[in-house]
């Protein structure tokens, strides 16, 4: 293994004793090597490779909150060799592998994560066959740059897809849905890489959706490098370019899009909306800290400028509390939760 220089390392954030683990506990159990891991550690270079490895990296750059400590490690790879080398790595040292795309559905702990997170946004790739209207994307690829590339086709199938900031991995495997359409009505199936490097090919029926989930969520021993999907081809551009452009003006009239968000922290229970039901019980606008229920949509916490995800955690637990107080009814987070945090 070769060792460089120490460049461009984010500051190095002192973790305390925790007294809540969320998500990142199911991957914090692998025994550790000899590894030195920590604030004295140096950027590390995959051998033939020029990809990095580095410690004590920020989070809050890479989340759409903007909020969220250091990853022990954290690299961002170009290619599938970079890839699989990242994880080889992390087997080596046994430490665990986290996968991070966009960053729009975490809240990450201010105590930052343990392990290596592999952020995929340099893995970007996309082929449209006009054979079949088979659309083969790369996990790292942004969500709205698909929507608007099947528009110039005259392809439809994305045209949901438009306003929501993530890339194809998170979305395959969160689910993601808007406008009564989501990624299982229109996936094929999925690449992943395992935990142990190896590859496998998974249909969409092997991902058992459901409203914002799969079973790949939680899921830390297989993670997405690419997705096709199934359009439908021969519209006029202009028609579907006319019903993306419906679709991302319809959103930034009704969501706050102007301030770091998860976009809907919480899944929709039946009956009610959970941003109905926040607004009926009287929170638009309450606050902790900067982390604020925003008064365009109730089902949005926004970071008004220095939160903490210690303060957006705490508002989630009132909202919460007092939904059920007033409702009978606990409203589940969509966001997901990741690593140690001061508050239950
Ligand atoms: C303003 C705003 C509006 C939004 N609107 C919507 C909406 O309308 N509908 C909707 O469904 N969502 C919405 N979201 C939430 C979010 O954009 C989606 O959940 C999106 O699919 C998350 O993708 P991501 O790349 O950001 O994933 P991340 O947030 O980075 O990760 C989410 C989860 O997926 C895992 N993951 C990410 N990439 C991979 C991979 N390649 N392999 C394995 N696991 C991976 C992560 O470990 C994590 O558990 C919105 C968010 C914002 C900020």
């Amino acid at each position: 293994m070769t060792l460089s220089k120490p460049t461009e390392v984010e500051s190095p954030v002192a973790t305390e004793a925790a007294s809540v683990s969320h998500e990142a506990a199911l991957y914090s159990s692998s025994p550790r090597s000899s590894l030195v891991l920590g604030a004295e550690s140096s950027p590390i270079i995959l051998p033939h490779t020029h990809c990095t490895i580095r410690p004590q990296v920020r989070l809050a750059r890479y989340t759409s909150y903007r909020v969220g400590g250091p990853a022990e490690w954290f690299v961002m790879p170009h290619t599938a060799n970079e890839l699989a080398e990242s994880i080889a790595w992390a087997n080596k040292h046994s430490i665990p592998v986290m996968f991070l795309g966009a960053g729009s559905n975490l809240l990450i702990s201010d105590r930052g994560l343990p392990g290596l997170i592999i952020c995929t946004r340099h893995l970007r790739h996309s082929s449209f066959d006009p054979a079949t209207a088979q659309v083969t994307i790369a996990a790292g690829e942004p969500l709205p740059n698909l929507a608007w590339k099947a528009a110039d086709l005259g392809w439809s199938g994305f045209e949901w897809a438009v306003g929501i900031p993530g890339t194809v991995g998170g979305a395959v495997v969160m689910n993601a849905g808007a406008h009564r359409a989501c990624i299982a009505d229109i996936l094929l199936n999925t690449q992943v890489i395992t935990r142990t490097g190896g590859e496998a090919t998974l249909d969409a029926t092997d991902l058992n959706y459901r409203y914002r989930t799969s079973n790949l969520q939680g899921d830390l021993s297989r993670f997405v490098v690419q997705a096709t999907f199934q359009l439908q081809p021969g519209y006029e551009p202009a028609a579907i370019a006319k019903k993306t452009r419906h679709h991302q003006t319809h959103r930034h009239r009704t969501q706050p899009y102007h301030l770091p968000s998860c976009g809907s922290v919480f899944r929709n229970p039946n009956p009610y909306a959970a941003g109905w039901l926040i607004e009926q019980s009287g929170l638009k606008g309450f606050q902790i800290g900067d982390a604020q229920v925003a008064e365009r949509h109730a089902n949005f916490i926004l970071n008004c400028g220095k939160a903490t995800s210690n303060d957006i955690l705490r508002l989630i637990r009132h909202v919460q509390e007092e939904v059920e107080h007033r409702w009978q009814q606990w409203l589940e987070p969509e966001v997901k939760i990741m690593g140690e945090f001061e508050i239950a």
